[in-house]
């Protein structure tokens, strides 16, 4: 049987949000890294001063369901931390599905992103968003193995299976898709991305490169997983991202579209990784510190974040309070823009 949080975790501007509501749908970009990003490639930046360890915090949004219980733990976040910035992977499948009302669905994202956040794309492959890209749908193969085929929801289906599934031109289609409706919505996103269940292997770097995004962060350690380690996911994660782990350092992906950069998800995301796993985790990146940054990663997703973003804020505070100076907690796009 499958364990209810598995099944919830895969299943898995404020400000701005009046103007939205008001009238002259306006473009909302978060923060301006995309920008950075291009012009430190171009003059080869360098951290000025002392190494630090660079904390990006990103925000997985499943497309399944905005909760008000969800969406309340995560004000509570920003209330805690407002000057942490967080990195933005939005979903396009809250407008695809069949009951979608979406000014609702603007107005309920726009509660919890704020002007420094950086906004991305993340993509799982829900039936109604595959088929509103003109691709057929698969039910197979999911990411819990042959044992499990894929549930058939009442409003929607197909979080579950794997986005590298659909070959690139399929995948290209639905992330083409993806991003007019975001645009369409008032989300215009940078140049970061993370495929659902962290599943991004040739097919979806070759789609995600094509269609202009330049840094991915769906590398993990499978080490945190081990809650699930009776399913495929695990093994799955293994054959994409070989030899990745907590301290795997920031590194490049060719395709034939061009390269990525792969920002690894060092600390996975909060469902899978206690306050005090957090906690330790940094703590072995900031004693890896020698003469030069160092990149680690902390996540959580919108769809359960009544449950396990309280990890989040603990590990954030007591990281703080440890670390000082020798952390940043800034941007996936900012953090992509030191890479040397
Ligand atoms: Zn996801």
């Amino acid at each position: 049987m499958m364990p209810f949080e598995a099944i919830a975790v895969f299943a898995s501007a404020s400000d701005s949000a009046a103007s939205i509501m008001t009238g002259s749908m306006k473009s909302w970009r978060a923060g301006m890294c995309w920008w950075t990003f291009a012009l430190a490639a171009l003059c080869g930046c360098v951290s000025p001063s002392k190494p630090v360890v660079r904390i990006a915090i990103s925000v997985d949004w499943e497309g399944r369901d905005l909760a008000p219980s969800n969406l309340h733990a995560y004000a509570a976040f920003r209330a805690a931390h407002p000057s942490v910035p967080l990195t933005q992977f939005l979903n396009a499948a809250y407008f695809t599905k069949r009951d979608a009302d979406s000014a609702n669905v603007r107005e309920h994202m726009l509660r919890v992103i704020k002007p420094h956040d950086e906004l991305g794309m993340h993509i799982h492959p829900w039936q109604s968003l595959v088929e509103a890209s003109g691709v057929e749908f698969r039910t197979t193969p999911t990411i819990w193995g042959e044992q499990h085929p894929m549930r058939r929801g009442k409003i929607d289906s197909g979080h579950e299976g794997s986005v590298e599934s659909y070959t690139s031109s399929e995948f290209q289609a639905i992330v083409a898709h993806a991003k007019e409706i975001l645009a369409a919505n008032g989300f215009d996103l940078g140049t970061s991305f993370r495929a659902g269940a962290w599943l991004a292997g040739p097919n979806v770097r070759r789609a995600i490169r094509g269609e202009g995004f330049l840094v991915d962060t769906s590398a993990p350690d499978p080490m945190w997983l081990d809650e699930i380690d009776a399913y495929a996911l695990p093994g799955m994660i293994r054959e994409v991202w070989p030899g990745v782990n907590q301290h795997t350092q920031p590194f490049t992906i060719e395709t034939s579209e061009g390269s990525l950069l792969e920002m690894p998800d060092t600390g996975a995301l909060a469902d899978y990784i206690t306050a005090d796993e957090m906690v330790a985790h940094i703590g072995a990146v900031v004693d890896r510190l020698d003469g030069s940054d160092r990149f680690a990663h902390l996540g959580f997703h919108q769809e359960t974040a009544a449950r396990y973003l309280p990890r989040v804020t603990e590990a954030v505070r007591r990281i703080k309070e440890l670390h000082g100076e020798r952390v940043r907690f800034e941007t996936l796009c900012e953090s992509a823009s030191h890479v040397q």
